[in-house]
């Protein structure tokens, strides 16, 4: 058996020596002040053992990694006419880019990037009747944990700086991809980002994705064919137009967020959650990306 605890430790007093730990995301002011020091990782195994090291009870923003979250929401609520109105393609470009979105008629080119998960909140707020407290209990059932919350200033934060979300949703509302009022989908897609949780939060979460859909407490959240499709998505766009580096480094479905979060699973064997505040350039978590690709390195265990 692997000894994951002593793997977790190896890779944390590793990580710990790191000088270059890139940089906080600033361009939403209030993550800009978060202690870019911070590391924690927790994995769960399919048996529901977790092993922890650093900073795994703190929690943080979650920031895009609430895309994965939304979608799986949605995806049960309307089923596959969602893709309709997002297509399933990498992007190759950076999260927040808006050039293909003209190019391609306002479809953006998967729920991952932020212009799909615009258009994947406007699903969620015209399906659900209280938008914001609803998604929240999805997110608080499936953890088990009904500490989970928004972070209030994070989203008011983002709201006052979200130029380019707001250039995405009116772009789609032009399109006719974008059926309720602009300020009112952004207000749930800010709230959405603004969630907290630390990495254990975060691990028994997306148990769900490597547990064939049943979340820990063995309740069925998702058919197993859509937890291929979002395994699929998250591979293939989890890291934006890091994707490919994380799948050749890493080897796990995975989704990142600028508050410097990072989750990856291992379908049958294990969820990951790993935190360091530093991105690098591409906006990822520039150690969390290293630390997952010590853990499939030294436990000799990928998809591929
Ligand atoms: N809320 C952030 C934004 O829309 C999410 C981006 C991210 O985590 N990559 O810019």
């Amino acid at each position: 058996m692997i000894d994951y605890q002593n793997i977790l430790h190896t890779i944390f007093k590793s990580i710990g020596s790191e000088t270059d730990r890139g940089t906080v995301a600033r361009y939403i002011p209030e993550l800009a002040n978060i202690d870019v020091h911070k590391f924690g990782i927790q994995l769960v195994d399919n048996e529901k053992r977790s092993f922890s090291d650093g900073d795994s009870d703190e929690v943080f923003s979650i920031q895009s990694i609430s895309k994965v979250l939304s979608l799986a929401m949605a995806l049960s609520l309307v089923g596959e006419d969602l893709w309709k109105r997002v297509d399933v393609e990498p992007s190759g470009d950076p999260f927040n880019h808006l050039s293909l979105l003209e190019k391609e008629n306002g479809i953006p080119r998967n729920p991952l990037i932020n212009a799909g998960a615009i258009v994947i909140a406007d699903i969620l707020v015209s399906q659900l009747e209280n938008p914001k407290q609803d998604f929240l209990k999805f997110i608080r059932n499936i953890a088990n944990d009904q500490s989970i919350d928004f972070d209030p200033k994070v989203a008011k934060s983002e709201k006052e700086t979200g130029f380019r979300n707001f250039a995405a949703a009116n772009l789609l509302k032009s399109y006719g991809n974008l059926r309720n009022d602009v300020d009112f989908v952004l207000d749930f897609y800010f709230h959405q980002c603004s969630i907290q949780m630390s990495c254990a939060q975060l691990a028994k979460t997306f148990f769900l994705f490597s547990n064939r859909g049943k979340c820990i407490r063995n309740q069925a959240y998702l058919d197993i064919n859509r937890v291929k499709r979002i395994n699929a998505l998250m591979l293939t766009c989890g890291f934006y137009d890091e994707a490919g580096e994380f799948a050749f480094e890493v080897g796990l479905p995975g989704k990142s967020g600028v508050g410097g979060g990072i989750v990856a699973l291992l379908p049958n064997k294990f969820c990951v959650a790993t935190w360091s505040p530093g991105l690098n350039k591409k906006g990822n978590s520039k150690l969390g990306m290293q630390a997952l690709e010590k853990l499939t390195s030294y436990t000799s265990q990928s998809i591929f």
